[in-house]
């Protein structure tokens, strides 16, 4: 049985081919998407295959996207088709002049109809890990499914993550911050940029706000600094803390990796390629500091080729991009 379950939206993003305003877009590139399901991608393709739940629609962007899901090697048991709502789709408006606010179809698609029980007890009772995502926490039956499954997985007595996954245009009837301060309540482990805190009360320097995550319930917090690294905040009760290895001997210990140099061609899906690293490498009993090398080597590989879910690399290609940056 997998020992890690990651449960979210599959969308297919189109990206235009040419950045500015989408009012003058004409032609798009598909991409399957959606964060959990690049984690659970990203996973696979590091010989960590995890169950995946997710819902889509009953349409051929559907079909289109369990096909892709098939074809990474995921099994396809938990992955729901909806006769009665559309998969989502995402059009994403680029550079500086993209558009703000305005990209996604999600009205009560079938990502925001996922159920409770969709990852059934025997599933989550064979589980190590289990990661969700705030972008199902917009709308119910999503969000009592996400968090549900938040709840049964720390009873069950795995690790929980959880990725706020900022997207300020999907909120609406319930308040991001709230919802992002609940789940923080149920999860062992926050994996986050500064730019999905930064609407909520989060300042200070990096370190600072991982520092204060902690203080919201997770043991264990992941910020990604873009071409910068990420660094991990632990506390006490983090089984992954490196034993006197932060800074200065304070309760919460900072460690933190620097990243490696490339030439980025489509940062899409980078945060979410970090989070599978992080997760094969800790269930697997490596380090923190290796662990966050690692999570930047698959995210970095990542960045040089297009698209989120098929620039996810394999071990093999972590480990020759690594030997080749050292
Ligand atoms: P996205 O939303 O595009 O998926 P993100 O904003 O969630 O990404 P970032 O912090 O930008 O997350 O990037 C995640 C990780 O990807 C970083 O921690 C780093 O390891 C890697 N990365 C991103 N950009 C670069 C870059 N320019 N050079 C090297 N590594 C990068």
């Amino acid at each position: 049985a997998p020992r890690v379950v990651v449960a979210g939206e599959t969308l297919i993003d189109f990206l235009p081919d040419r950045e500015g305003s989408l009012r003058d877009v004409e032609s798009f590139t598909r991409r399957p998407g959606g964060a959990p399901a690049n984690v659970a991608v990203g996973l696979s393709h590091l010989n960590e295959t995890p169950a995946f739940s997710t819902r889509v629609g009953d349409d051929p962007f559907g079909d289109f996207l369990v096909e892709t899901l098939a074809d990474a090697g995921l099994d396809t048991d938990l992955v729901e088709r909806d006769a009665e709502a559309k998969t989502s789709l995402a059009f994403v408006a680029l550079g500086e002049e993209a558009d703000r606010g305005f990209s996604f179809y999600r009205d009560r698609t079938a990502d925001t109809r996922m159920e409770v029980g969709g990852v059934p007890d025997a599933t989550l009772d064979a589980a190590e890990w289990v990661h969700v995502g705030g972008v199902t926490l917009t709308d119910e039956p999503s969000r009592e499914a996400t968090l549900d499954l938040m709840r049964r997985a720390r009873d069950a007595g795995a690790a929980v993550s959880f990725d706020p996954n900022a997207r300020p245009e999907l909120w609406d009837e319930f308040d991001y911050g709230d919802s992002v301060a609940e789940a923080f309540e149920l999860a062992d482990v926050v994996k986050a940029t500064p730019e999905d805190l930064a609407e909520l009360d989060y300042e200070g320097d990096p370190a600072d706000i991982a520092r204060e995550i902690t203080e919201a319930g997770p043991h264990t917090v992941f910020l990604t600094l873009g071409g910068e690294g990420s660094l991990a905040a632990t506390t006490e009760a983090s089984p992954w803390r490196d034993g006197g290895a932060g800074t200065g001997a304070d309760e919460v210990s900072v460690v933190s990796h620097g990243g490696y140099d490339v030439d980025p061609v489509d940062t899409t899906g980078a945060g979410d390629a970090f989070t599978a690293g992080i997760v094969a490498a800790l269930v697997e009993g490596k380090p923190l500091s290796e662990a966050l090398a690692f999570a930047n080597a698959v995210a970095a590989v990542t960045t040089t080729a297009a698209g989120a879910m098929t620039a996810l690399p394999d071990r093999e290609a972590v480990r020759a991009f690594r030997e080749g940056a050292s």
